[in-house]
């Protein structure tokens, strides 16, 4: 078996494994990054890739449903804005954007309620708010009662892992199963040798695992006992037609009948000739327990009543639904993470959480801090790798419509 020395081995090829890659690389470290399946097979796929400023955490918790939201976020949207437009590293220049803005909307008798959660969220952010005017609303929204633009990017995520995986190539590699060669002489679990699908024998310095709900079973493969996954389920929506109009935004609250509405985000993502509105928010949180039909009869009402001019397209649009757990950091309480995790699980293991997408590069140069201590000190060049392709998203599994 061919045995290889090498600085850090990260598990999982999502977006929180891409760019510690790409950090520790660009720092000169030799890592390598092994993925299960497909890059981003995960939660990334499913994501709706807002770059959150905190817009949406500031109404969640004025609607009590949330935390509250970490001043982090805030600075995440002009992070991502350098590293989209190439003047910060990793360039993500060639990403595709799908929106520089994202909106939030109430609705025409939404209650005043809607619109002063509106405000207060304005208030709250540091990020550029603007309320829309006249022509400068899209038609999908004219018949809303208050739009504004905050300047929170919609990225299309899978291209973002093709970015960051092109200019790694040679650095990531598939693999069904691992097997972990663990010396616990010391008290705690330090790993000497991970066996790739009984082929390579990688002898790394530090281990990150980065694999989402994944990271559950790679803990416990290397011998940790203590839980270190949250599983928060969502039973999201999608819409194909290729007549859904551009949409990237929350409702925040009220429907046009007069009623406190539920909380909806949609965002609508386009590749191979498919769009496709990815539709979250509270229906989808609250829908966890609710059969595929039972969530499309609930979603259906709620988006005939928010788009009342629409219903033809909906009528005609496939509809589908996917059931999907964000992986978070175990805590012994209900309480909700507000930033990236770095935790050290054994002496050279390591596992992480981005929390949310918008923080995977905050979560790299955390990483870097946490690892620093430890040296670049190996320069061999793992062959024999299986490349990793990107993932799909949930819509793209089904036939076109
Ligand atoms: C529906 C939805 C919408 C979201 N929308 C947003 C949003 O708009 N903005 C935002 O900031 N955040 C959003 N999020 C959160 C965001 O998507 C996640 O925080 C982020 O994608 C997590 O990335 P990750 O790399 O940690 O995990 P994942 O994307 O889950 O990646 C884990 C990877 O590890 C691999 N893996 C698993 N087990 C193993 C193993 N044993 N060995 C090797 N590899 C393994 C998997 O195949 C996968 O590729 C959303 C999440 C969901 C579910």
């Amino acid at each position: 078996m061919r045995e290889y020395n090498v600085d850090v081995l990260i598990f999982g090829g999502g977006i929180a494994g891409l760019f510690c890659l790409d950090k520790l690389v660009r720092d000169c470290y030799n890592a390598y990054l092994i993925e299960k399946s497909a890059l981003g097979n995960g939660q990334t796929v499913c994501s709706q890739g807002i770059i959150h400023g905190g817009m949406k955490y500031v109404t969640a918790y004025l609607a009590g449903t949330a935390a509250g939201f970490s001043k982090h976020l805030r600075e995440m949207p002009a992070q991502w804005h350098e590293m989209l437009s190439g003047k910060r590293k990793p360039d993500l220049s060639s990403a595709k954007v799908y929106s520089q803005n994202c909106l939030f909307w109430t609705l025409n008798q939404g209650g005043m309620l809607a619109d002063a959660k509106a405000l207060i969220a304005t208030a709250g952010l540091n990020s550029l708010t603007e309320l829309l005017k006249g022509d400068s609303i899209p038609e999908v929204l004219k018949h809303a009662r208050r739009v504004y633009a905050i300047n929170e990017t919609v990225v299309d995520c899978l291209s973002l892992l093709e970015v960051i995986a092109n200019e790694h190539q040679h650095k990531i590699g598939t693999c069904t199963k691992t097997e972990f060669i663990n010396d616990t002489s010391s008290g705690q679990v330090s790993v000497t040798r991970a066996v790739l699908d009984e082929k390579i024998c990688i002898k790394p310095q530090l281990i990150v695992f980065a694999a989402g709900e994944g990271n559950e079973y790679l803990a416990r493969a290397v011998g940790v006992q203590n839980p270190v996954l949250k599983r928060l389920p969502l039973h999201q929506a999608y819409l194909v037609s290729n007549k859904l109009p551009l949409l990237y935004g929350h409702q925040i609250a009220g429907d046009t009948t007069g009623k406190e509405g539920p909380q909806i985000t949609i965002t609508t993502h386009l590749r191979n000739g498919v769009r496709a509105w990815n539709i979250g928010g509270k229906p989808a949180e609250q829908g966890v327990n609710q059969s595929a039909s039972e969530l499309e009869e609930n979603m259906r009402k709620i988006l005939n009543t928010s788009f009342p001019d629409l219903r033809s397209v909906f009528d005609s649009a496939r509809f589908g639904s996917f059931k999907i757990d964000r992986a978070e950091m175990w805590t012994p309480d209900k309480s909700r993470i507000t930033n990236p995790v770095v935790r050290q699980i054994g002496k050279n293991v390591f596992v992480v959480y981005p929390t949310k997408f918008a923080f995977a590069p905050l979560l790299a140069d955390w990483l870097f801090e946490a690892v620093k201590s430890v040296k670049p000190a190996t320069k061999d060049f793992v062959e024999g790798l299986i490349p990793a392709c990107i993932g799909k998203n949930p819509w793209h599994f089904t036939k076109k419509s």
